[in-house]
């Protein structure tokens, strides 16, 4: 864990449709904005069918966007959808990645949030190397902290042991 401006960040081993204390999570989205695997599958599954009915007419988004919905029945206030890239598709992949969290944050912060979860976005199906992930995710938090005032936690969730070792070792050398 990690105090800096004010600001927690931590990571944790865990579901990210299970952030009870969370205010807003975020849904490592398809650009449909419809249920699917891993995140966007736990996601709506927990949420229920309004969540999905909600997104379609913010559908469809591009790499690096985000939207905010409402939570629906999980257990949070909002929902912010971000499309990851796709590693060696989506071009130029790193600034997409940073332009999810990036986005993400602005969204939170115009929406009063005070705190926010993250999976890894773009780990799973999207193929994107999670170690340079994790640095891009830590790099652009960083880059974007001072400009945060109502956002006052960020944690991130991650599925596996070894993720999270490699999330809190990253975070370390990032921040
Ligand atoms: P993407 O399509 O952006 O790659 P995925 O949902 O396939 O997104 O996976 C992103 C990351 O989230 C992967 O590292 C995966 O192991 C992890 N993950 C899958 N399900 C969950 C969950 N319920 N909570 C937190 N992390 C999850």
């Amino acid at each position: 864990m990690k105090t800096i401006r004010d600001i927690k960040i931590e990571c944790v081993r865990g579901d990210i449709s299970k952030q009870e204390d969370i205010s807003a999570i975020v849904n490592a989205a398809n650009a449909q904005l419809r249920t699917g695997s891993g995140v966007a599958g736990a996601i709506h599954r927990a949420a229920g069918p309004g969540l999905a009915e909600e997104c379609r007419p913010l559908a469809p988004i591009k790499p690096g966007d985000a939207v905010i919905s409402g939570a629906h029945n999980l257990p949070n206030d909002y929902v912010i959808h971000c499309l990851g890239p796709v590693y060696g598709q989506d071009k130029p992949e790193d600034k997409l990645l940073a332009n999810c969290y990036r986005n993400a944050l602005i969204l939170a912060e115009e929406n009063s949030v005070r705190s926010i979860s993250f999976p890894a976005i773009s780990t799973g199906v999207f193929g994107y190397p999670m170690q340079e992930a994790a640095q891009i995710a830590f790099s652009t938090i960083k880059d974007t902290l001072p400009e945060l005032k109502t956002v006052k936690e960020i944690r991130f969730v991650l599925f596996s042991e070894e993720d999270l070792k490699l999330h809190e070792k990253v975070m370390e050398e990032v921040l």
